[in-house]
């Protein structure tokens, strides 16, 4: 069997700057709490709670001050932010940058007095608070996915698109192009605010569809990018095995596969995908 690993398939940039910090943070820091997972992978969250960080889901659970509160690679509200920095002694913010260029967008967006339109898939922790940073700006925003459900508003508004950061790239550009057909007066910057890390991985693992029958993914289930990367193998008809720890690629039955592929998402480590390859290279 030929085994090949998709390049990039290992931490972004956004998740190794926030890994990187956090333990900076601990190594200076006692009473560290950090508000939801540090990235969406559950053995990192594991690593900082060996390192005694406390993970809540609200940040009334943490009574004491004198605490250090850290936010997570995707979530932070700046107004939320501003607010929170009053009440603890020491604050950091550990959100992705390419995350925090969507919020500059939307506030020059707004000042520039554009209607925002916004892509999203409304169940991510990112794009939910995109969306009440708009909303705190006092600044109507129009959310949505598909094509159907494009606001019908006066042709001639003046539109600033925006996306969620990991989303399926073609699709974010197909959308902009429904949009500029109603609105001729649309912006959006950069074709599309999908980030590096997600176009990267889409793009490798498009160019790897013909030389491959089927893929191996080291995932985990809340992570946006990851099902992007997966719908983009689903459509082509391929098959896909889903795993959540290197260890689980003894269990496949992969008897009959003879060109695969192994795929990561942007909150696994390295070491975990070629852990992965090593054991089926010497099975
Ligand atoms: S997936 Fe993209 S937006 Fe999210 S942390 Fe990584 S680089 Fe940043």
């Amino acid at each position: 069997m030929n085994i090949k690993i998709i390049t990039p398939s290992w931490f972004c940039m956004g998740v190794e700057r926030a890994i990187s910090m956090l333990e900076d943070i601990v190594s200076k820091y006692d009473n560290v709490y950090c508000l939801h997972e540090i990235v969406h992978n559950p053995n990192v969250v594991n690593y900082f709670k060996n390192r005694w960080v406390k993970f809540v889901d609200n940040l009334e659970e943490v009574k004491d001050k004198d605490a250090t509160i850290c936010f997570s690679a995707h979530w932070i509200n700046k107004f939320t932010l501003s607010d929170i920095s009053k009440k603890y002694k020491n604050v950091f913010n550990l959100e992705c940058p390419l995350v925090t260029k969507v919020y500059n967008e939307a506030k020059m967006f707004v000042e520039q007095w554009k209607t925002i339109f916004y892509i999203w898939k409304n169940w991510h922790q990112e794009a939910e608070q995109v969306v009440e940073f708009i909303k705190d700006l006092w600044w109507k925003v129009y959310i949505f996915l598909k094509k159907e459900e494009i606001p019908q508003i006066d042709k001639n508004t003046e539109i600033a698109v925006t996306n969620q950061t990991t989303l399926n790239y073609n699709y974010v550009l197909s959308m902009i192009e429904e949009i500029k057909k109603i609105y001729p007066n649309t912006e959006s910057i950069w074709n599309s605010d999908i980030c590096k890390a997600t176009f990267d991985r889409q793009t490798a693992l498009k160019n790897s569809l013909n030389e491959i029958d089927s893929l191996i993914v080291i995932w985990w289930k809340n992570s946006s990018n990851t099902k992007e990367l997966v719908k983009i193998w689903e459509n082509a008809w391929k098959k896909v095995f889903f795993i959540q720890h290197f260890s689980e690629v003894e269990k496949l039955d992969l008897s009959w596969v003879k060109k695969l592929a192994i795929t990561a998402w942007a909150s696994t480590p390295t070491d975990e995908v070629y852990k992965a390859w090593n054991i089926l290279n010497s099975n």
